[in-house]
């Protein structure tokens, strides 16, 4: 029986291992299918705070890691399948094992948002990819084209012209949503080509992606962009497949939590991008996992000599 198991090994999840460590509370963390979440698919972190200079985002999830095991974490590599949130203690399955659990903190982050375009799946793998970081560097002096107008696709385009010689960032706006230090760099980035008010409606290719066919939304038109690669950062979903009917999840199938990140089930916390749909940002993950790891503790603490609590509704 653990005391605490933390699914997930973003910035949340192993804030939280960290959290309950020192809390002797000899976690258990289960990474999911690879170790840091989506931060560490990030090239560069440049707003957390203490790296004035940036960090890598495989850096620095692999210093928490470091941190997180150092201080007493058990941190496995594997994949949680099914959860039972009905009884207490809870159980967890893996691929390899079948766990049991006083408290739970869900930390499973977000997963990118698929375009939903002929070509996307046949080609993924092959020229479509939605990790600058692990792919950009099969693309020394290609072309390809960036997906989105946020955060993550301003950032990424940016950090694929380390390699690319040119790189068309198509937007379905003619205004990007990225933060105005970022734009900026783009903007003034001779390799970068914006594509507004436009649309990728194909992925083009034989073995491998060759081009995008797009569409301008206001006018229609349709025309082909030559390539070698796509990368599509339009966004993320939540990834609760496996609490749905279990946890109150909101209309966008996030986890409801409260303040202290408590969700509907008492004992299970959440934290990070899959309850958070405002700022996803490391150092909003890093904060929740903190809160989440502190309430398991109470939960903990107030479940010794009592029954587990009577659920609401
Ligand atoms: P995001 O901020 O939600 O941006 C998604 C982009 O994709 C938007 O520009 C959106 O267009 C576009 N889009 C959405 N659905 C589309 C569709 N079906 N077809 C075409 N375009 C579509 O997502 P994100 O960039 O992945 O960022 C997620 C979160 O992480 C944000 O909170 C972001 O600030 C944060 N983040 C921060 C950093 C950083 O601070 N350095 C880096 C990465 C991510 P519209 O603009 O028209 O809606």
């Amino acid at each position: 029986m653990e005391q605490v198991l933390i699914i997930g090994s973003g910035p949340a999840g192993l804030t939280a291992a960290i959290y309950a460590s020192r809390s002797l509370l000899s976690p258990v963390l289960i990474t999911g299918s690879a170790l840091g979440g989506q931060a560490a698919t990030t090239s560069e972190v440049e707003n957390y705070p203490g790296f004035p200079d940036g960090v890598g985002g495989m850096d620095l999830m692999q210093l928490m890691q470091q941190q997180a095991e150092k201080l007493g974490t058990r941190v496995v590599m594997d994949e949680v399948v099914e959860v039972n949130l009905r009884q207490h203690p809870f159980v967890v399955k893996t691929y390899g094992e079948t766990y049991e659990a006083q408290a739970l903190i869900i930390a499973t982050g977000v997963a990118p948002r698929l375009l939903g375009v002929p070509g996307e799946e046949e080609f993924k793998g092959r020229g479509v990819s939605y990790c600058a970081t692990c792919d950009g560097f099969f693309y020394k002096d290609k072309t390809t084209v960036v997906v989105g107008g946020g955060d993550a696709a301003i950032v990424e385009a940016i950090y694929l012209t380390r390699f690319a010689h040119k790189v068309y960032v198509v937007h379905r706006r003619n205004e990007l949503r990225a933060q105005k230090i970022t734009q900026e760099r783009a903007f003034k980035n001779e390799r970068i080509e914006f594509v507004w008010d436009s649309v990728v409606t194909a992925v083009l290719g034989t073995d491998h992606v060759t081009g995008v066919r797009v569409k301008n939304v206001k006018t229609g038109a349709e025309s082909v962009l030559k390539a070698d690669g796509l990368f599509s950062y339009i966004g993320n979903l939540p990834n609760t497949q496996l609490f749905t009917g279990q946890l109150e999840l909101d209309d966008a199938g996030y986890i409801v939590t409260n303040r202290e990140m408590h969700t509907s089930v008492p004992g299970v916390f959440a934290a990070g991008d899959v309850q958070e749909r405002t700022l996803k940002q490391v150092a909003t993950a890093v904060g929740s996992g903190a809160m989440a790891a502190m309430e398991a503790e109470k939960f903990i603490a107030d479940l010794e000599g009592h029954a587990y609590p009577e659920r609401k509704g």
